[in-house]
């Protein structure tokens, strides 16, 4: 039996390798963007308020925070509280177009020692947990000096 790869979250991400992009939503009113993805009402207060579209979000961003992470993301980022938490480097990235900042895990290997604030980084698919049937799919922040 082979494992199947699912989202840990449904509708926040898609693609492969350099196709893989956040998806988050456009307001048709305002232009605001939202990630994670809003999709019943414009939360910008001018806004009268629009349709809402799925975007893909910019590949590459700057690192505006980061730190070690020993316990897990506050809500909205979704962990499993069945499991137990692996700690791992958490980064803040500020996507210029967008004008907001995104969490996410850094690639394994990555650690705070690494990072700068300012630091290139671009959004790449990552594994977050495997069980028996599934590889929970994620995605992750990666330096763009580091190439694999
Ligand atoms: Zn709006």
């Amino acid at each position: 039996m082979s494992l199947t790869h699912t989202p840990v979250v449904e509708g926040w991400f898609a693609g492969d390798g350099d196709d893989f992009r956040l998806l988050g939503t456009r307001c048709r009113a305002c232009a605001s963007v939202f990630f994670p993805r809003e999709d019943n009402h414009c939360r910008n207060p001018g806004c009268t308020g629009g349709a809402l579209e799925a975007v893909p979000l910019s590949r590459r961003g700057r690192i505006w925070s980061y730190t070690d992470s020993q316990y897990r993301p506050p809500s909205p980022y979704v962990t499993d509280p069945e499991l137990p938490w692996e700690p791992c480097t958490l980064i803040a990235v500020e996507l210029e177009a967008e004008r907001m900042v995104v969490l996410g895990q850094a690639v394994p290997g990555v650690t705070v020692g690494d990072l700068a604030v300012g630091m290139e980084v671009e959004v790449v698919p990552g594994v977050l947990h495997e069980d028996a049937e599934t590889i929970w799919t994620t995605w992750q922040w990666r330096p763009t000096g580091v190439t694999e």
